[in-house]
């Protein structure tokens, strides 16, 4: 069983990947063609007629699921005032476009955030377990100017929350921010030249430009499941955990008032399968809903050294980011800084992209890219549905987690080794057979900005 302390030491003090070794894992062969019918039917049942209408919208009686149970309840006389900017949203869009234009000099910046403090998905998603996946090193925006070195490769929650309050403590961005307050309506006024931006608290505030850091991920999306809106007993969305209700707390401590308590979880997708683990251990019996496993890495977190990072030198995070950037483009670095599953999966189909050129001698093309994609896929999938077989005992089990997707499709989660709570006798999974209930269909363009601005409205008056 793999556990947070069994990655290799990189050579820059980071982690290397622990990959499986591709001699016990990886078959010889390849059925593509029957993986690839596999793909279409997972495809099948996660496309829906009805789309993104499946999902409940948390308005009326689920309008409760919105509540900020986070913040104190904050009395206020509306704001009548003119600023340069104002930033709709405090997370990291809102604060590293806030705490740049500070350093540029622009000195009346108003982020204005729904939320009661910043943070944004991080403020929001507090529930155990949550944490990034990408590495801290390049997660966590400007680690040089705040002076923060991430505790972790993979940083919990409440540390990326307490950085973003670091960022805006940092750069003065508390000043003038105005929370707990939903932007509702941005109006261009020509004559002045100003953008008038209303608020839920009667805010009229005038402002030489709005920046938008709205956020894709802020709002809980219920299920559409018939019969939701009758469920008599305790109910809240992960992105508003109520730990009143379940004790403990986002920095990890046991839920212990939910030891007496027969919980469901519904969806396997990332927030899932890393909170599962918690309740698991906590609840007296878990009942996983799942319709598409989830396609689980191992996550080789550890702690960052500080020694290597007092090595740092002045203008590292950029140098890390642009590492990164390049090797994700399919370029070439002398050495893969940030080592982590999207830059693993990308050198090795940038790597098979090589070969086959210099194999063949071909040009170039969207075929050859497929064909290497393809292929890394599968390699790196057949790793990932390897491991469930080391670690889950029960044979049914196992084969109801094994991922049926391209890594693509839901790119792998890196987590805890506690999703194998599966084959604990308090944690029990539950697939549905036939078609599921969720979807994969991207919303069009104008769909996704309704998703992010479903309550505000945009108008412009005058000339435009
Ligand atoms: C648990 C979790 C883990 C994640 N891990 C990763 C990761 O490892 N790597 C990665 O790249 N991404 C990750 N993400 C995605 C994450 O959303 C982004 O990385 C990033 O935090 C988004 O920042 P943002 O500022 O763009 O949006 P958000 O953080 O969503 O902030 C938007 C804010 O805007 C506010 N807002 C929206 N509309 C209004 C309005 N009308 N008026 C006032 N305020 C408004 C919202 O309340 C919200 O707080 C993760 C997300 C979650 C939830």
């Amino acid at each position: 069983m793999p556990t947070d302390g069994d990655a290799d030491r990189g050579k820059n003090g980071e982690v290397t990947a622990n990959h499986p070794s591709p001699e016990n894992t990886v078959p010889a062969r390849i059925d593509r063609e029957a993986l690839q019918a596999k793909y279409r039917s997972e495809r099948e049942k996660r496309l829906r007629p009805d789309g993104n209408d499946q999902y409940i919208e948390p308005t009326g009686p689920f309008a409760h699921f919105l509540d900020d149970c986070y913040a104190e309840p904050i009395d206020r006389a509306p704001v009548f005032d003119e600023v340069t900017i104002v930033v709709i949203g405090g997370g990291f869009s809102g604060l590293v476009t806030g705490s740049n234009l500070k350093q540029a000099g622009v000195t009346d910046v108003r982020i204005i955030e729904g939320g009661g403090d910043v943070g944004g998905a991080w403020y929001w998603n507090r529930y155990p377990g949550a944490m990034c996946d990408t590495a801290a090193m390049i997660y966590l925006p400007l680690l040089e100017e705040t002076g923060h070195m991430p505790t972790r490769k993979y940083a919990f929650a409440p540390e990326i929350f307490g950085h973003a309050r670091r960022i805006a403590n940092h750069f003065g961005l508390y000043e003038k921010a105005l929370f707990s307050t939903e932007v509702t309506d941005l109006t261009w006024d020509e004559t002045s030249a100003r953008w008038i931006v209303q608020t839920d608290r009667g805010d009229q505030i005038r402002a030489r430009f709005v920046a938008l850091g709205t956020g894709p991920l802020h709002r809980p999306k219920l299920p559409g499941i018939p019969g939701i809106e009758t469920f008599a007993r305790h109910c809240f969305h992960t992105s508003r955990w109520d730990y009143d209700y379940t004790g403990g707390g986002p920095d990890g401590a046991r839920m212990d008032r939910l030891g007496d308590k027969r919980l469901g979880i519904i969806g396997t997708g990332a927030t899932a399968v890393q909170c599962i683990p918690h309740l698991a251990r906590a609840a007296q019996e878990l009942t996983v809903f799942q319709r598409t496993p989830s396609s689980i890495d191992v996550r080789n977190n550890r702690p960052i050294d500080p020694e290597f990072f007092a090595t740092l030198e002045k203008g590292w995070q950029q140098k890390w980011l642009m590492n990164f950037a390049v090797l994700q483009t399919g370029g070439f670095a002398d050495e893969d800084l940030v080592q982590d599953g999207w830059t693993d999966i990308a050198q090795r189909i940038r790597d098979r992209v090589v070969d086959e050129i210099g194999q063949t001698g071909a040009p170039f093309g969207p075929e050859e890219f497929r064909r290497a994609y393809e292929e890394s896929d599968d390699e790196k999938m057949t790793e990932i549905r390897a491991r469930v077989d080391t670690i889950v005992e029960d044979r049914d089990t196992a084969e109801g987690m094994v991922p049926p997707t391209l890594q693509a499709a839901v790119f792998s989660r890196r987590v805890p080794p506690g999703l194998q709570r599966a084959r604990r006798p308090s944690g029990r999974y539950r697939r549905p057979r036939g078609r599921g209930h969720g979807r994969d269909r991207r919303l069009g363009r104008r769909g996704a900005l309704r998703a992010r601005l479903p309550n505000l409205r945009l108008r412009f008056r005058g000339r435009h």
